[in-house]
C-alpha cells in the first residue's frame, strides 16, 4: 500500500528536475513500486484529471468552498493529524466528493472535503490543492506519463499510444500495460459503449494547401457547427457520447430516434456533427451555446432544439475494427449502412476550381467551411493531424482562461478582461499569449465573472489568476512575436468568439502550433517575414 505521503514526497522530487528524461525515469520506477490497484489512481491523481473523462465524474467544489472549509479546519484542528492515508484512501474520499449529488450535495461535498483535508499533513494538503487545481507540472504532460508507463511496462511508445486511443484513459492505460504487459496492452482495442476519443483536425489556409498536403486528391466534407457525436449501437441498445465522453444519450432524443432503424441491426460506431436546425437552416453553435447558463445545461439545451446529424465515419462493424481501414473504404462501409440522408455533404476534389466552388457553397449553406481528408488515412481516435485538415472563413484558436481582471466603468463589478493561454506541451504549462474584453454580452459577463470566481485561486490588486478550466475560442487578426510574453507570441485584436465547453483545457491550441501558424501567415502575406 503507497502513502498519499509518498506520492507527495515522490512529486516534491520530481519537480527539482528540469530533464524530461529523469523525470520519465523517475515516474517509470515510481508506477513500478505501486500495488496493482493503485496504478491507475495514481496516475490520474499524476495527469491532474482525478477522474477518466467516461466517468462523467468532476469534483464540483470550486475555491470558495476549499477556502471555507481550510478555514474551519484551520480553528478546529488541535491534533496533528494522526493517521496516515493511502492514496486509495485519498481517492476513495475523491469520489465521494464528486458523486454527491441533489439537495444536500453542497453539504456533503463540504463535509468528505473536510475529513480529507483533516486527515493529511499541510504539505499533502498543498499537494492535494495543487492536484484539484491542475498545477502539478510533470502532470500537465500527457506525454510524459505515457513514455514513463512505457518504460515501467517494457511495452513501446507505439503501443501505449495505440492502448491510449482506445481507453482514452492515462490511468487505464497504466494499469493494463505494467499489470498485463505487452501481451495484455496489443489485446486493448475498441468496446462498444466504452467511447475513445475522436480523430481531429489540423488547420489549412485554402483548399490549394489541403490538395498539395493530400496529394493532389482530396476528400472535402462539410464542416457542420454543432456537437460532435459518437455512436455505439449493440443488440437494439444506442448510446451517443459527446467530444468529451460524456454519455449525452438521454440528450438527443431527436437523434437516437433519427438513426435508430439504420444502425439498430448492427454493432457499430459511428462518427459525426449533430447541428440545430430552424427551418432548413443551421443554427449556429455560438447562438447555442449563447443560452448556456452552466457547463452542464451544454447537452440539456440541446433537447429543446430541432437537431439534425451528419455521419463522417465509421469506427466498428460486427466485429470488425475499421480504424486501420482507409478513410475511403470507411466511407463506402458507411454510406451503405446508414444510406446518403444521414451523411455529411462531401465531394472528392482534384482541382482547386471544384474545391474552392465547393467551399463556398458551404459557406453560403451557414457552414463553417469544410474539413478535407486524405483518401488512404487511418483513423486516429484522439490525434489531430493533416490527414484531416479544416477550412474555415475565419482564424481561430481555443485559448484557456488563466486569469482576469476586474473591469472599471461601464464593466465595474465584473471580470471582464481575460488573460488567453495556450498549451505548451513541453512543459506542460499554460502560457499568456493575448489580453481581451471583446466578444461577450453583458449577460455572458456577469455569467463569466461568476463561474471564474469559482475558480480563483490567487487575487492581487485587480488580477484574479484562476484555474484554467474555461475554454474560449479566439478570434484574432495576427499573431506578432512578443517580447511581453514568456510564449514569445501575442494575438492582435483578439476576440472571444464563443465558449468551449466541449473542450478541456489540454485539449487547447498548443504553443507549437501557434508558432506554426505565426509561420505560415507570412507564406499568406509574401514578403513581411521578419
Ligand atoms: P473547431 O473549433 O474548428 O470546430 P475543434 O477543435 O472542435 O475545431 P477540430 O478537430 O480542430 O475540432 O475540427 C474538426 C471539428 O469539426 C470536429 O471535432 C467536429 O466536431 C467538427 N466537424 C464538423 N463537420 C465535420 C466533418 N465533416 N468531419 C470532421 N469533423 C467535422
Amino acid at each position: 500500500m503507497t502513502s498519499f505521503k509518498e506520492l507527495t514526497d515522490f512529486l516534491k522530487n520530481v519537480e527539482k528536475t528540469s530533464s524530461k528524461k529523469t523525470k520519465v525515469i523517475l515516474l517509470a520506477e515510481f508506477l513500478k513500486r505501486l500495488d496493482k490497484n493503485e496504478i491507475a489512481i495514481a496516475v490520474r491523481l499524476l495527469s491532474g484529471k482525478i477522474f477518466p473523462e467516461y466517468s462523467n465524474l468532476s469534483l464540483g467544489v470550486g475555491w470558495a468552498t476549499i477556502q471555507k472549509v481550510l478555514k474551519t479546519i484551520n480553528v478546529c484542528r488541535l491534533f496533528p493529524y494522526q493517521m496516515e492515508m493511502s492514496i486509495k484512501d485519498v481517492y476513495t474520499l475523491l469520489e465521494k466528493i464528486a458523486k454527491a449529488k441533489g439537495e444536500g450535495s453542497r453539504t456533503k461535498k463540504e463535509m468528505y472535503l473536510r475529513s480529507l483535508i483533516l486527515s493529511l499533513s499541510r504539505e499533502e494538503i498543498d499537494f492535494l490543492l495543487r492536484i484539484i487545481f491542475g498545477e502539478v507540472r510533470i502532470g500537465a504532460s500527457e506525454g510524459i506519463l505515457l513514455e514513463a508507463v512505457a518504460e515501467a511496462s517494457n511495452c513501446t511508445i507505439e503501443e501505449i499510444r495505440r492502448a491510449y486511443m482506445f481507453l482514452s484513459d492515462l490511468g487505464d492505460v497504466a494499469e493494463a500495460a505494467i499489470t498485463r504487459g505487452r501481451i495484455g496492452i496489443n489485446q486493448v482495442s475498441l468496446k462498444l459503449f466504452r467511447p475513445v476519443k475522436p480523430m481531429l483536425a489540423d488547420m489549412a489556409y485554402s483548399v490549394s494547401e489541403a490538395l498539395k498536403e493530400h496529394g493532389g486528391i482530396t476528400a472535402l466534407e462539410y464542416k457542420y457547427d454543432g456537437i460532435r457525436v459518437q455512436i455505439h449501437s449493440k443488440s437494439g441498445k444506442i448510446k451517443v457520447f459527446s467530444r468529451r465522453l460524456s454519455n449525452i444519450t438521454d440528450n438527443v432524443p431527436d437523434i437516437v430516434r433519427a438513426i435508430e432503424d439504420k444502425i439498430k441491426g448492427h454493432d457499430i460506431v459511428v462518427d459525426g456533427e449533430a447541428i440545430g436546425t430552424k427551418g432548413d437552416k443551421p443554427v449556429p453553435f455560438q447562438d447555442i451555446v449563447r443560452r448556456v447558463q452552466r457547463k452542464n445545461d451544454l447537452f440539456s439545451i440541446l433537447r429543446e432544439l430541432p437537431l439534425r446529424l451528419y455521419l463522417f465515419d465509421i469506427l466498428f462493424l460486427d466485429g470488425k475494427l475499421l480504424v486501420d481501414e482507409p478513410y475511403r473504404k470507411r466511407w463506402e462501409i458507411l454510406e451503405r449502412i446508414v444510406g446518403e440522408d444521414f451523411l455529411a455533404k462531401r465531394l472528392v476534389v482534384s482541382s482547386r476550381n471544384e474545391g474552392e466552388k465547393f467551399f463556398q457553397e458551404a459557406i453560403n449553406e451557414g457552414h463553417e467551411g469544410v474539413v478535407a481528408k486524405k483518401l488512404d488515412s487511418v483513423y486516429e481516435p484522439g490525434c489531430r493531424g493533416k490527414k484531416w485538415l479544416k477550412i474555415k472563413e475565419f482564424d481561430t484558436i481555443d485559448c484557456v482562461i488563466v486569469a482576469a481582471e476586474w473591469g472599471h466603468g461601464r464593466r465595474t463589478g465584473w471580470l471582464s478582461d481575460y488573460y488567453l493561454a495556450v498549451l505548451n506541451e513541453e512543459t506542460g504549462e499554460f502560457e499568456v499569449v493575448g489580453k481581451t474584453f471583446k466578444g461577450l454580452t453583458d449577460r455572458e459577463f456577469e455569467e463569466m465573472t461568476k463561474r471564474l470566481l469559482e475558480l480563483r485561486i490567487s487575487e492581487r490588486e485587480y488580477v484574479v489568476k484562476v484555474k484554467p478550466q474555461i475554454v474560449v475560442e479566439v478570434a484574432y487578426s495576427e499573431i506578432q512575436k512578443s517580447p511581453k510574453y514568456r510564449s514569445g507570441l501575442a494575438l492582435r485584436f483578439a476576440r472571444i468568439t464563443r465558449i468551449r465547453w466541449d473542450k478541456n483545457p489540454y485539449e487547447i491550441t498548443t504553443l507549437n502550433e501557434l508558432w506554426d501558424r505565426y509561420r505560415k501567415q507570412f507564406e499568406r502575406k509574401a514578403g513581411i517575414n521578419t
